[in-house]
This record gives structure tokens, sequence and C-alpha cells, in this order.
């Protein structure tokens, strides 16, 4: 039998510390991998595969548009493309959409767009302030925007134009804002950063702030987006609206695509100013077209919202049984639970072993990121997984 990770050690650029399993196979919350070992999988392509592997609506998606058209230039027009960003507009509070390929690449389109706000309302205003924990994705530039230092030390220079201030905090953004600043971009959950929550009225600030100060309100929903927090966008938890809002990740159901969205005040691209070679590609677009619209009808987020409030009391209730759970903490389908030690790893790889695969967020923290779709089925099988591994670690 192929050893693949041992291929993969010659082969593959040694930049990722991978959990030591290879994966061949999925169908709905579940994977399979090399020697047919089934796992319940709450990673789930790192909250990408929303509607769980191989879906039928995003299968037949591909398939259908792949014998039809599978990619033009953005010099013609394409029927997926201009669907998607109907649907995107249409079903959000935004006005105008450009379709891109992965969310670091709608988040660099986002800090284009409000520079060139900036340049043309804001008398030249560049700067972007975002928050400590924050992640943006890993070109320079959303190195930068990220608000964590271990992730530029390595890369530094980076490109300026970015204040990193504390996160949840809004007289920190008012201490950073002055007249070079032309955004504040925040995730409405921090996701990589450890689940990080604000609280419930931060936003709201931030929004009053923005207005006050004529500068856009950049919402990152890369991670947050399409009904992952029990809602189809985050912001509409918080009772606000973004002038710019990123998608990506459970966007296209597995398939790699993102979008940038802006309110018709913001959308200020003037032919020429941005593109991408593939973006808004026939068969990517037809498979986001196909998850939104499976999102929308089946009321996806409305599952995530009821089974979200099980899957939470189900890891109270681990929380009140062993003292070394510090926190259990999270919205909807987007969930950490932390330790008082640094046991993540270990409990990652006892979670192997049983059969379910969940995501170490910190050292002393593990992420469950179910597939919208799962029920209370799954959530008390991966419930008992981890209780069964608790009840063995003596602390
Ligand atoms: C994952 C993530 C990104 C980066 O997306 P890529 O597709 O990996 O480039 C950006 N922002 C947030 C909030 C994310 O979770």
């Amino acid at each position: 039998m192929t050893d693949w990770q041992e291929l993969e050690s010659k082969y593959y650029m040694q930049t990722i510390v991978r959990v030591p399993v290879t994966l061949v196979r999925g169908k709905g919350a579940r994977v399979w991998d090399d020697k047919g070992k089934e796992y319940l999988d709450f990673v789930n392509g790192l909250a990408v595969n929303c509607l769980g592997h191989c879906h039928p609506v995003v299968v037949e998606a591909v398939a259908e548009q792949a014998r039809t058209l599978v990619q033009t230039s953005n010099w013609y027009y394409t029927v997926p493309q201009v669907r998607l960003a109907q649907l995107l507009v249409e079903n959000s509070c935004l006005d105008k959409a450009f379709i891109c390929n992965s969310g670091l690449e709608a988040n660099e389109g986002a800090v284009k767009l409000a520079r060139r706000y900036g340049h043309l309302k804001l008398k030249g205003a560049y700067e972007v302030i975002t928050t400590m924990g924050s992640f943006h994705g890993r070109s320079l530039a959303m190195t930068a925007a990220s608000g964590q230092p271990s992730m530029h030390e390595p890369y530094v220079p980076l490109p300026v134009g970015f204040v990193n201030v504390a996160n949840n905090d809004i007289e920190a953004i008012k201490s950073a804002t002055t007249d070079k600043t032309c955004a504040v971009m925040l995730e409405p959950v921090q996701g990589e950063g450890g689940v990080n929550i604000s609280d419930d009225d931060y936003l709201k600030k931030v929004r009053e702030w923005c207005d006050r100060k004529g500068i856009l309100l950049i919402l990152d929903e890369v991670q947050t987006g399409i009904g992952r927090l029990g809602a189809l966008f985050g912001y509409q938890l918080y009772d606000i609206e973004p002038d710019i809002m990123t998608l990506a990740k459970g966007m296209g159901g597995g398939i790699p695509i993102g979008a940038l969205l802006a309110k018709e005040k913001a959308s200020v691209f003037a032919p020429g100013d941005h593109n991408a070679t593939f973006g808004g590609n026939p068969v990517t677009s037809a498979a986001a077209c196909a998850v939104l619209k499976y999102v929308i009808d089946n009321d996806i987020p409305g599952n995530v919202k009821k089974v979200g409030q099980y899957l939470m009391e189900g890891l109270q209730k681990l929380k009140k049984k062993y003292s070394f759970i510090t926190e259990v903490r999270g919205r909807g389908f987007l969930v950490a639970i932390e330790f008082n030690g640094d046991i993540a790893q270990d409990v990652l790889m006892a979670c192997l072993e049983k059969g379910l695969l969940v995501n170490k967020l910190k050292p002393n923290a593990i992420r469950l990121i179910p597939p919208l779709i799962v029920g209370n089925n799954e959530i008390d099988m991966a419930i008992g997984i981890l209780d069964e591994i608790f009840s063995g670690i003596v602390k």
C-alpha cells in the first residue's frame, strides 16, 4: 500500500503541520481514510463543506456546468456569474458583487476598494484598522492586516497601511482613527484567532463610529458567512450592515470561490481597476449558486441555530463534568472548547482514534465546525466520543 504521508514529505513543501491521516472519500458528515476507517467530520474542510461532503446539489451543478462551459475570460459575460451576483445581492444588504477564488483574494479586493474610496472621497486616506487576533489571509497585505505578530515576523517588511488594535475595544478603534483612516475591517466572530466572541454591542458601536467619521466598515465573513453562525450572514445577528463584506469558505460547498460585496456608495471600482482570471468562473459560480439556493430554500441557517443550541447545551454539560474544561464558547456551528492546559493535540489524536475529526485551534483549545446539515444524532455521537476521551483524562 502506498505511504502517501512519506511521499508528501518527499515532494510537498513542508509548510503545514498535518494530522497523520490520508482522506480519500467523503459523504455527508463522514469521511474515510486510505485504510477504510470512517470518521465523523467536525472540521469539514475548515468550515468549507457546508452541505457536507459530495452533496448531490454541488456534484450535479459542477458536472452539468463542466459539460457546458468551463472557463471564459471575464472579457465576456457568463450566465452562472451573473446569477450568483444576483443571488448574493438579493439575499444580503449589499448592492454589488465581485466574484473571486478565495478568502484572502476577497479581502485584498475589499482593501483595494476601501483605498479607492479613500482616494476618491476621503482626501487620499488609505489606512485600514484591524484587530488583534484577527485572521484575514496569507498574502503579504493580508498577513499585515491579520493581528497576529507570529504571522508577521517571518516576512517583514510587510506592506504598510494596516493598524492592528485591541479586539472588542471601541476606544482602541477610536484612538487609532486618523485622517489617514479609510476603513475598519473585522470578523463578526474571530475564527482562526480563537473563536472570540465580542460584546453584543461592539459591532454596533463600531458601525456608529464609522458613520460618524465617514469611513467604511468591512466585515470579513469568510468564515462566519453562509449560515455558519445560525444566520445567512453574521452581520444579521448584530443588527448592523457593513459597507463591504467578503465571503469564501462555505460559499461553494467545497468548491474554491470567494466574493467581495459592497453597498452602492462604496462600490467605486471603475472599469480596469480590478479583475481575476478565474474570478466568477462558470463552474465554481454554478456550484456556489446551487449551494446558496439550497441553503436559503431549506433554511439551513435555521438548522444551525437550533442544532447549534443543542451542541452548546451538550458541551456545557461536559464543562460541568470536567474541571479541566475552562470555557466553551461559540455561536451556531463555530464552537471552541478551551482547557486549562496544552492538551489540544492529545484530545485531537484521541478523537482521531475514535473516529471524530476536530480542529486544534490553539495548544489549549479545540474547535468544532461541523457541516451545517448535521442533526442532533451526529451531535450526540461527537459529544459521546468527547465524553469518553475526557473521562480518561486525569487532571
Ligand atoms: C480562512 C479565512 C480567510 C482566508 O481565506 P483563504 O480562502 O484561506 O484565503 C480570511 N478571513 C477569514 C475570517 C478566514 O476564516
